[in-house]
């Protein structure tokens, strides 16, 4: 496995850190998980976009542009063989001499990037493709979960709750009671032929995957699309429920709770969904 680690490519067993490394320390630091299907890249400058405005907001400073980042992502698809690629992009605030909260002056910040195998995308045929069960439970995480940091202790035991229950995925609701995201995706609802997805704030992270799912089906035009707060009794009334991230794109959920969502079976507006999302991801 050949990794991209302080401005090199060289073998994982030879990438090393500095203790003193602030991603390690803090978890002072800002990722993205860009998927590739046959060395095409998928929501490339999207996924740079969206680290750019990550690295803005916790003000670190980096010279490196899409083209610098393109370079090394399609380095990695080269090196690791072309097949279904997430490439892991991290850049923390780097290594200081001492253990001190403030953002030190002169810092050069750590850049990472490997490359790991993704399961294929999903095939849009609802008799066919993986069904997910999740659990509910309090969003318990920060109130910048816009910001797609490295820090993840608060996405980690949420998803390890799922885990433990026994299902996939852990679905987070606010003090309000309404809908947030999950662990590590977006979440969709569809009621009566509607389209319903939590509109974007400091509660969940700006997924990239629901911004193309969102596009592609407002394009499509035959679907009622809404971004608005959804309560949780809306969710367990749902006839759908999807999680979106970029490795698993648009994933239908059957059980939420120990109870059936809609009928318990993978729904026809999902196989439509997905059947679109499957023909136009390479647009962007
Ligand atoms: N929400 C969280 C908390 C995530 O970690 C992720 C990333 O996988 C997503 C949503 C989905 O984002 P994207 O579609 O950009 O992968």
């Amino acid at each position: 496995n050949i990794v991209f680690l302080h401005g090199q490519f060289m073998p994982m067993s030879e990438a090393k850190i500095s203790p003193m490394d602030r991603g390690f320390l803090f978890g002072d630091g800002i990722y993205e998980v860009v998927p590739s299907y046959d060395a095409k890249l998928v929501g490339f400058g999207l996924h740079i976009e969206r680290m750019q405005n990550g690295l803005d907001a916790i003000g670190i400073k980096l010279n490196m542009g899409v083209d610098d980042w393109r370079n090394i992502a399609q380095n990695l698809i080269e090196k690791n063989g072309k097949g279904n690629l997430g490439l892991y992009l991290h850049v923390s605030r780097g290594a200081d001499v001492k253990r001190f909260h403030a953002f030190p002056e002169n810092i050069q910040p750590t850049v990472f990037a490997y490359a790991f195998t993704i399961p294929a995308p999903p095939i849009a045929d609802k008799l066919k493709v993986k069904q997910y069960s999740v659990t509910s439970t309090e969003d318990l995480r920060w109130k910048r979960c816009q910001i797609k940091s490295t820090s993840l202790l608060g996405n980690v035991m949420h998803f390890q709750q799922g885990r433990e229950a026994g299902v996939d995925e852990t679905i987070l609701y606010n003090q309000r009671d309404e809908l947030t995201e999950a662990s590590a995706c977006n979440v969709f609802v569809v009621k009566n032929d509607v389209i319903m997805t939590p509109p974007l704030d400091n509660q969940l992270l700006p997924g990239i995957t629901r911004n193309m799912v969102l596009d592609i089906l407002r394009k499509d035009g035959t679907l009622h699309i809404q971004e608005r707060p959804i309560s949780m009794t809306e969710v367990h009334a749902a006839d759908e429920l999807w999680l979106t991230s970029s490795s698993k794109e648009i994933a239908p959920v059957v059980e939420l709770d120990g109870q059936p969502v809609g009928n318990g079976r993978v729904g026809d507006i999902w196989q439509l969904a997905q059947t679109l999302y499957s023909a136009n991801k390479h647009n962007y």
